[in-house]
């Protein structure tokens, strides 16, 4: 399997238009810029996105604005995390550029919780509304059948994944909400890494989730 192949899952064009405009919260875009890194066509669509902004920008009056806007956008800019850059597919660390900051002492330095074959390892984003968490699922394992009670964002960074409506490979992008329930499952051949963000739990079904359902919480960091 070729890890550079074109993704064939990509976000769609509102949230790329929204991410052009910076108005995409941080911990959304983190996995969109992952996608980005192997997307040509999704980044040509956000540069030309970008340049119609820039001219409508400019084409506006200035507006008054209050102090704390300036202190804001300061923020923003200081803080490499809101808005993640775009960049080249990474080869050093097998990681994506744009996650390498989050997970400063490589993969085996961090904190993972099992269930079944698949592990997850909450990253430190500061979105106190959305968990962003690495998962990992080993060969051949299967997580098991569950929906989702909000929105999950995931990207695939190495590896590969497939359930009833695919397969995912390296930078595919894929958005779940409360109507869809699927069975995860990575392929036989390797492991598969991939980023997760998260804005309500997810909801097991079957006996595990009767029991688990009640105790799971997103947990932001
Ligand atoms: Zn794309």
């Amino acid at each position: 399997m070729n890890p550079k192949s074109t993704p064939q899952f990509h976000p769609d064009q509102f949230m790329l238009a929204d991410y052009a405009a910076g108005t995409l919260p941080g911990a959304v875009a983190l996995p969109l810029v992952v996608h980005l890194e192997h997307c040509g066509q999704c980044r040509s669509e956000t540069q030309q996105l970008e340049e119609v902004g820039a001219r409508l920008f400019e084409g506006l009056d200035p507006v008054p604005v209050n102090e704390d806007a300036l202190e804001q956008l300061i923020l923003r800019l200081e803080d490499d995390s809101v808005q993640p850059a775009l960049g080249a597919i990474p080869v050093r660390s097998g990681l994506p550029r744009v996650l390498q900051g989050l997970v400063p002492d490589g993969l085996d330095a961090l904190a993972w919780k099992r269930i079944g074959s698949l592990r997850s390892s909450r990253l430190h984003f500061g979105d106190p509304r959305r968990e962003v968490a690495l998962q990992h699922i080993s060969a051949g394992g299967k997580v098991p059948q569950h929906g989702h009670r909000g929105t999950e964002i995931t990207v695939v960074i190495h590896g590969s994944f497939s359930d009833q409506d695919g397969c995912y490979r390296p930078g595919d992008f894929l958005m779940r909400g409360p109507d869809d329930a699927h069975r995860p499952v990575a392929a036989q051949d390797g492991d598969c890494l991939c980023l997760a963000v998260l804005d309500a739990p997810l909801r097991f079904q079957g006996l595990l989730g009767r029991i688990v359902n009640p105790f799971l919480k997103i947990r932001p960091r």
